[in-house]
């Protein structure tokens, strides 16, 4: 009998986050796993998508359907029931909504301004024996989990194979978006998990006494991966591990570094809805008149002269928010406006908010989680402030580069990747960049940002450095396409 020729399956990967565009989101995690998705089904692969079905979906304009499957999983002694919605993106990306309302129908994703949920640890052991039950109904070559809320998938389908035989062949990628976050619950949650004891040890889920769910990941994953090679470098190092630097120096051969890239799409100066006009390398006038929208919109004086500086940011001290709190009266000296944009720690928004009200000629201030005012920012910003302590990738950079707002960045993880000083007797760079996190270092950056943008030649010069950067995904969503055939091959 002659042979048919046809091709295999595309290879099936199958993604898992708290957070995903559009769907949920408090920060990059939700903007990666959306827009990766989406670059790696255009490469081919056939991409699942897991996610829990919070009150943001629930009230959200998507066309949901219920798939009709209800599953329990082990919580404690107890079993924990749920639901799984189903809905689309992209050409044919298959999104499973987990829908357990006592878990997911709450206002926050994690928690309020004044901290975490308290049954966080039950919650996110829920999710990842969910994503376990999902997947056993159509199952992938690859599971690809995303920080620490998922990480524990990883580690109970390696901890409990007997459990999910279906899952026998499959693969495990875990990303590490932000390694200080690790899911850190005191050993009295361990009930929760129903492992056997010797998981609750120091190779594995054990981390000075408590439960980590990262470290779980971590110790069970084939492949490592993080956002930016600067920051796979970074992790293995006692300050930015944070407690885990030993496990990612002994995992480095199975550790990579690839920087994320953006949705060119939803983020293009040529087309986006959200500003007051679109503008192009080619025709910049555009981008004047976002600037004059934004001042407007946060009540600053019109002046095209003052070098507004845009801030878009979760209000978290990694972000570097206490260098601007020290070098107040230091950045409040200089002919600047700032506007910021954030949600989070309760701190940080009465101090800026306080800021504004005392000089509502230079400092705008909107607390609040706005997606299209983000757009604004980017766009309408002479310059965008990222000064974080440290900064995993770290997307509003590569956003304000598309947009021609230089960023002013502190040299570290996906940072130092994406952005080089301005040299403006060679022409290059495409921001301003300093190292030590402290507030002279920080105000040397801002004055030459200051000084450049006197000199409107090389100002110009710089925006079309900033927007000849390319950090669109195509590049990126390779290297995982790489990492996935050679993972599945293995
Ligand atoms: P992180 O993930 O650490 O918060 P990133 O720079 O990787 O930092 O990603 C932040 C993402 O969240 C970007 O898409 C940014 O525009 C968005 N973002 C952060 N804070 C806000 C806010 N208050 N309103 C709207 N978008 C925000």
């Amino acid at each position: 009998m002659a042979e048919t020729l046809s091709s295999p399956p595309p290879l099936h990967v199958a993604m898992a986050a708290s957070e995903i565009i559009p769907f949920a989101k408090t920060g990059g995690l939700a903007d990666v796993v959306g827009s990766l998705a989406l670059a790696l089904e255009r490469l081919g692969l056939k991409i699942s998508l897991i996610v829990p079905c919070y009150r943001s979906v629930l009230n959200g304009p998507f066309q949901i359907e219920d798939t009709g499957v209800r599953f329990t999983v082990p919580i404690s002694h107890r079993r924990e029931a749920g639901a799984l919605l189903r809905t689309k993106i992209g050409d044919g990306i298959t999104v499973y909504l987990v829908r357990a309302d006592r878990y997911f129908d709450r206002e926050g994703l994690y928690g309020t301004p004044d901290g975490d949920y308290p049954d966080n640890a039950e919650r996110f052991v829920f999710l990842s024996r969910a994503i376990l039950e999902v997947l056993k109904l159509d199952p992938p070559d690859i599971l690809h989990a995303h920080d620490w809320q998922t990480a524990l998938s990883v580690a109970l389908l390696r901890a409990d194979p007997d459990l999910y035989p279906q899952l026998s062949a499959a693969k495990t990628v875990l990303t590490v978006h932000n390694a200080a976050y690790q899911g850190i619950f005191w050993y009295l949650d361990w009930h929760l998990l129903n492992l056997d004891p010797k998981f609750f040890t120091p190779g594995y889920l054990e981390f000075y006494g408590k439960i980590n769910f990262l470290k779980g990941g971590l110790a069970s994953a084939d492949v490592i991966t993080t956002v930016s090679p600067t920051y796979a470098d970074e992790i293995k190092t006692p300050v930015l591990g944070h407690g885990l630097d030993g496990i990612f120096r002994e995992r480095a051969g199975s550790l990579v570094g690839i920087l994320n890239g953006i949705d060119y799409d939803l983020w293009n100066p040529r087309t986006d809805p959200f500003i007051a006009r679109t503008y192009s390398p080619g025709n910049l006038a555009g981008k004047k008149a976002c600037k004059s929208d934004l001042q407007s919109t946060f009540g600053l004086p019109q002046s095209p002269d003052v070098l507004l500086v845009g801030m878009v940011s979760r209000l978290a001290s990694q972000k570097g928010f206490d260098l601007l709190e020290s070098g107040l009266d230091e950045w409040l000296s200089r002919p600047l406006q700032l506007v910021l944009l954030g949600s989070g720690d309760r701190r940080y928004q009465d101090f800026f908010t306080t800021v504004a009200m005392s000089h509502p000629e230079k400092v705008g201030v909107k607390i609040a989680f706005d997606d299209p005012l983000a757009h604004k920012i980017i766009a309408g910003a002479d310059v965008v402030l990222v000064p974080s302590h440290y900064e995993p990738c770290g997307l509003v950079q590569m956003f304000g580069l598309r947009y021609g707002t230089a960023p002013i960045v502190r040299a570290t993880g996906g940072l130092r990747d994406t952005v080089q000083q301005f040299d403006s007797r060679q022409g290059a760079g495409n921001g301003f960049v300093f190292s030590p996190y402290e507030v002279p270092s920080l105000m040397e950056a801002i004055d030459q940002a200051l000084d450049t943008f006197k000199r409107k030649q090389d100002w110009t010069t710089l925006m079309r450095n900033a927007m000849a950067a390319d950090f669109s995904w195509d590049r990126s969503a390779q290297a995982y396409l790489k990492l996935y055939r050679r993972l599945a091959e293995g």
